[in-house]
């Protein structure tokens, strides 16, 4: 399985991402900071009115990104969990009471007690390291491979989809923001088009988080925590 998820969010992951997604009728998810909304956030323009709206409506995964995007590094866990609270609010008031199943670790930064509190609050948790997950997973720290311009272009992502598909693991890919010149955080419309093509031809299914959470928790011989 592939998961895209798109971190923060930079509304061109929605407005140019998006319709990428669309396309090819393919789910994502989009881990949310509520303290980001309407901002210019690492010099790109943030979600805004309506974006989080659409988005599920869509049917894509909103998933949780702490309010404010502290690392849990330069918190105490109470301050983390209230981020979490009111990330939660911040959604609820949006869009309906949706649970938020997935998290991602602001920088990908865990402490043994944000990984337990992530377990306790959510079905999975996501950082920054790369990798594939295989049947024994980490739920509290998942492996995710960025497509980032300034890092892992899209030549060098697509081998993992080949040992996703080889081994029959799940793989994530994060990006953040979807333009034809991207940050360098960010990748090109034409990236995702072609991860999701790579992704098929390689026979992986494209599903959001959630769904892929849920895929193998049902699966024969599939996860445990
Ligand atoms: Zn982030």
């Amino acid at each position: 399985m592939l998961s895209i998820a798109f971190d923060d969010f930079a509304q061109t992951s929605w407005t140019e991402g998006g319709r990428v997604l669309r396309d090819h009728d393919v789910r994502a998810t989009y881990y949310v900071c509520g303290a980001l909304y309407g901002t210019v956030f690492a010099g790109q323009r943030m979600y805004g009115p309506g974006d989080l709206e659409a988005i599920h409506a869509a049917g894509h995964e909103i998933g949780c990104h702490t309010f404010d995007h502290e690392s849990c590094l330069r918190r105490d866990g109470h301050d983390f969990e209230r981020s979490i609270e009111r990330n939660e609010s911040f959604v609820r008031e949006r869009v309906g009471d949706v649970p938020l199943v997935s998290f991602a670790y602001p920088y990908g930064d865990a402490t043994i007690g944000a990984k337990r509190l992530a377990v306790r609050r959510f079905g999975c948790a996501r950082g920054v390291i790369a990798g594939l997950n295989r049947r024994r997973l980490d739920l509290g720290q998942l492996k995710a491979v960025g497509l980032e311009e300034s890092k892992t272009r899209i030549e060098a992502v697509e081998p993992y989809l080949d040992r996703a598909a080889s081994s029959g693991a799940w793989l994530i890919v994060f990006t953040h923001d979807v333009q034809d010149r991207p940050s360098a955080y960010g990748c090109r419309p034409r990236d995702l088009d072609r991860l999701i093509r790579s992704a098929r031809s390689a026979r992986l299914e494209v599903l959001s988080v959630r769904e892929a959470l849920a895929a193998r928790a049902g699966a024969p011989g599939g996860i445990s925590a």
